[in-house]
């Protein structure tokens, strides 16, 4: 068995696995204090088998206090709403942390009661936009006290031990970096000097909870911020910190304002894992890596001692029983994170509830049965035989969850294969995790023995015939959405296709594009195409080992292809049905790869020269070999009409409703389902 499933030590307390929830707020406790919400989401992950949860970020400053939802830990009336957090888990056998959290110059002012946030020195954060007020030396000793205070107030609340957010750009990390930290005290100055608030915090902490209570610190691994810190700063400030008595290092990457991407994903699996292995090699307390892992990549990660524990934060968000499952061997039966963010970070970051693109339950467990839909539940009273209609996501989700119920369900999908739109979604560079969502719940309908007809197309009469028969008595109809019928004009002279046949079914395109449509589709149909002509992954590892290029050829090569791609929308905010961590990555990638996006620009016709524009600079002729609509996408309801009247119980669901995302499809085929 990998030792990722056998007990760990921080400190001296053991953990039963090496598998970690990492912090991720929640934005579940409106009040401050622990709700049942709260209690439930994290007893399921305990339940299913995760050895340390951190809980978190905690605000533990009685001055600044987050009101989006935050958990809090500033005064002591918070300890028995946590008591009942750390009951909870422990009764599930896992161990809890909290992360004491301090935002400094990230925090907003609309978040903190209008109060202007603080920092090392008064250097406006590109993350917020925000100026900070630099703390004074008494204002320091404060915050020093209120962590200390915090991490105390954890101990009697029945915490194992804490973690201190050292990582991403937050007050600590505003100190240790010579970008953010320009002051000419102690607290300033060389590395030793930008030290001292937080060894100062740690021996604070130390003072408070004793010697055996594990203090735990999150760094980044690589600030990725230019003039910041690097590894090599890393690995000196972690010696210092286990010299001052911290027990293990939580390895992340860099700040919420650096240009490397962290979590979203195009980021490779276990990509940062040369960052854990870097501070593994410096320091001789516990390691734990973060970022875009899954249990089948940690396996190797702690067997081969590059890290000792591994952060699976959104991957128990997506799942609550990842643990237990991977333990167990059954890989295919863990609902995969897809590295999305839709449902978690873009919430939280602007002030919405958690909630998770796979899993319509996140966030109901504490009202939902054994803390999740289960085989255990009571099956239906009334289970019935059921067809649906398409298996894309939606289609496949109202499978699983009316199968799990005891109905007996067929799906008819006119294609070969699974995946509806999903497929097509799949395909551009970075977006390949979308593929792991259709491949789980291909395997889970399957499991529950849900009969899949594929190359089935679904029509009024066969349907008729099958419910006079009675095969079913339900129809749910999951057909998805279709392309919107191009909008302006189109003459003879150039080649004309949708998004989504250049996506899935690859057709050629020539080398001038113009895609029509700066929505998530267009943005990402432009990339697929732009990444055309680059180098290989394989080519650019070949030539970057035999030295034979300069890095400035490399970067070329791997970003100028053999297409010109321009992208035209009428209306201002490219990619705005993207999340904002994912739509500033690919928006960062298009520019990278010279995708000319023009905005408030009018297609007016396609022509023998290409597309006829106009904006503010008049009008004139995009030259273009290909021009493929990305537009809207309408409901594939025809059958749906045609079917009302004839069959009693009839239902649609997903796409076919009103196209939207994935996220809305899955939930609405989960209620659907849960409402039979
Ligand atoms: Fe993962 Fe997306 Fe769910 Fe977040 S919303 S946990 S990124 S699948």
């Amino acid at each position: 068995m990998s030792k990722l499933y056998q007990a760990g030590k921080i400190g001296t307390l053991e953990i039963r696995n090496r598998m970690v929830m990492t912090a991720m707020h929640l934005s579940y406790c409106p009040t401050g204090e622990v709700e049942e919400q709260m209690i439930g989401f994290y007893r399921a992950r305990a339940r299913g088998g995760v050895g340390l949860i951190i809980v978190g970020g905690m605000g533990l400053d009685p001055l600044r206090v987050n009101q989006k939802g935050m958990v809090q830990i500033h005064e002591d009336r918070f300890i028995e709403g946590l008591k009942k957090l750390t009951t909870a888990v422990h009764e599930e056998g896992a161990k809890i942390f909290p992360q004491l959290f301090h935002a400094g110059r990230y925090a907003r002012s609309a978040e903190y009661g209008g109060l202007q946030p603080v920092s090392a020195s008064a250097i406006a954060s590109r993350f917020t936009g925000e100026m900070p007020q630099a703390l004074t030396e008494q204002e320091i000793k404060d915050i020093v006290m209120f962590f200390a205070k915090a991490a105390k107030r954890a101990q009697l609340a029945g915490f194992d031990g804490v973690e201190v957010t050292g990582n991403s750009g937050y007050l600590i990390a505003q100190f240790l970096s010579p970008i953010t930290n320009q002051r000419t005290d102690r607290y300033g100055g060389d590395l030793e000097g930008r030290l001292t608030f937080p060894l100062e915090v740690v021996q604070g902490i130390r003072a408070e909870v004793g010697a055996d209570f594990p203090i735990m610190f999150r760094l980044g691994g690589n600030d990725f911020i230019p003039g910041g810190n690097t590894q090599e700063e890393a690995r000196a400030i972690c010696r210092s910190l286990e010299k001052a008595g911290v027990d293990a290092i939580d390895v992340t990457g860099g700040w919420h304002e650096s240009r490397v991407p962290q979590i979203t994903m195009d980021v490779p699996g276990g990509g940062f894992r040369y960052l854990g292995k870097n501070i593994k090699s410096a320091v001789s307390i516990p390691v734990l890596m973060c970022n875009r892992w899954n249990p089948r990549l940690a396996e190797d990660l702690i067997d081969s001692g590059d890290a000792d524990f591994v952060g699976l934060a959104r991957a128990n968000i997506a799942d609550p029983e990842v643990s237990n499952k991977a333990m167990q061997g059954d890989y295919e039966g863990i609902r995969p994170c897809v590295g999305c963010n839709q449902g978690c970070l873009d919430n939280v970051l602007f002030g919405k509830t958690l909630s998770c693109l796979v899993n319509a339950e996140v966030g109901r467990e504490w009202e939902l049965v054994d803390g999740g839909l289960r085989n255990t539940q009571t099956k239906s009273c009334h289970p019935q035989k059921i067809l649906v209609v398409g298996a894309g996501v939606a289609g496949l989700e109202y499978a699983r969850v009316a199968a799990t119920l005891g109905h007996q369900v067929t799906i008819w999908e006119e294609k070969a294969a699974p995946g509806g739109q999903t497929v097509a979604a799949s395909i551009p560079p970075g977006r390949q995790d979308y593929r792991r969502l259709i491949d789980y719940l291909q395997c889970a309908v399957q499991r529950l023995k849900v009969e899949v007809v594929y190359g089935k197309k679904a029509s009024l009469e066969n349907i008729k015939t099958s419910v006079q028969a009675k095969l079913y008595e339900r129809i749910v109809v999951a057909t998805g959405a279709i392309p919107g019928a191009p909008s302006i004009d189109i003459f003879d002279g150039v080649q004309v296709l949708q998004a989504t046949e250049v996506l899935e079914k690859r057709l050629t395109t020539g080398a001038k594009v113009v895609i029509l449509g700066a929505g998530g589709v267009g943005i990402e149909t432009a990339l697929f195409l732009a990444e055309s002509g680059t180098l290989s992954a394989q080519m650019l590892r070949f030539l970057m080992i035999h030295q034979a290029e300069t890095p400035e050829t490399l970067y070329r090569l791997i970003t100028q292809g053999n297409k010109e791609v321009t992208v035209v929308d009428l209306e201002k905010g490219k990619g705005k049905d993207l999340g904002p961590t994912t739509r500033s990555v690919l928006l960062s990638m298009a520019n990278k790869y010279g995708v000319n996006i023009l905005e408030k620009t009018k297609a007016i016709q396609v022509g023998l020269q290409g597309v006829l524009i106009e904006n503010s600079e008049g009008e004139r002729w995009l030259s273009a070999d290909t021009v493929i609509f990305a537009e809207k996408s309408l409901a594939n309801n025809d059958l749906y009409t045609e079917l009302v009247g004839t069959v009693e119980s009839l239902d649609k669901i997903g796409d076919a409703v009103k196209p939207g995302n994935m996220q809305s499809a899955i939930q609405q085929a989960y209620q659907a389902a849960r409402a039979i």
